[in-house]
């Protein structure tokens, strides 16, 4: 039953179109009491449905969505005590709220990654309108990873199809030649 999948709360009643003058917003953690706020200056980018393991997801969704600010543009401006990296040995430093379990933001610390220098956040956080919408969907074969029924596969392509968000095991076209670019150019750079 198609209607009883859900992908993701800001996509399963279809998806709202950014606003491409939204100049950024406040991203507000769970917690009732003194919950953590995060602040961009910019609107998010490549913003994507993610069916890893380790992006932060609301209960009950298939996917996670994540998109991407330039880390100059992010400040955490409300109790930033509470955060906590849930992984330091990871990739991406996911800061995490200690008390609701929220991921505020992503962080790359390593210069020569091809994504240094953009933080992920979750726009969902936001009680603001105007944030990006999602393109597609990454990472789609992971959600088995997280307990989907392999046999659902074929529908839950299906229903992202359907939402416009091509699914792709991988990140999309784009953002793999852009992996691609900077790690010729990091080759190039070697060879020198
Ligand atoms: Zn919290
Ligand atoms: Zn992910």
């Amino acid at each position: 039953m198609a209607a009883s999948l859900s992908i993701h709360p800001a996509v399963d009643n279809g998806i709202t179109s950014g606003d491409t003058n939204f100049a950024g917003g406040k991203l507000v953690c769970k917690c009732a009491d003194d919950p953590v706020v995060v602040e961009t200056k910019s609107n998010s980018a490549h913003n994507h449905l993610c069916g890893c393991t380790k992006c932060w997801k609301p209960q009950g969704a298939l996917f996670a969505m994540v998109a991407v600010v330039p880390r100059e543009n992010l400040t955490v401006t409300a109790n930033a005590d509470k955060l906590q990296v849930v992984d330091p040995s990871a990739t991406i430093q996911r800061h995490a709220c200690k008390v609701c379990g929220v991921h505020m933001f992503g962080r790359i610390e390593n210069p020569n990654h091809p994504f240094y220098g953009l933080d992920f956040i979750h726009t969902e956080l936001s009680p603001e309108n105007g944030w990006a919408a999602p393109g597609f969907a990454a990472f789609v074969s992971s959600v088995i990873e997280s307990g989907a029924d392999p046999a659902q596969m074929p529908q839950i392509r299906a229903r992202l199809r359907e939402l416009g968000l091509e699914p792709y095991d991988c990140l999309s076209p784009e953002l793999m030649d852009l992996i691609a670019t900077h790690t010729a150019k990091a080759k190039q750079a070697v060879a020198a």
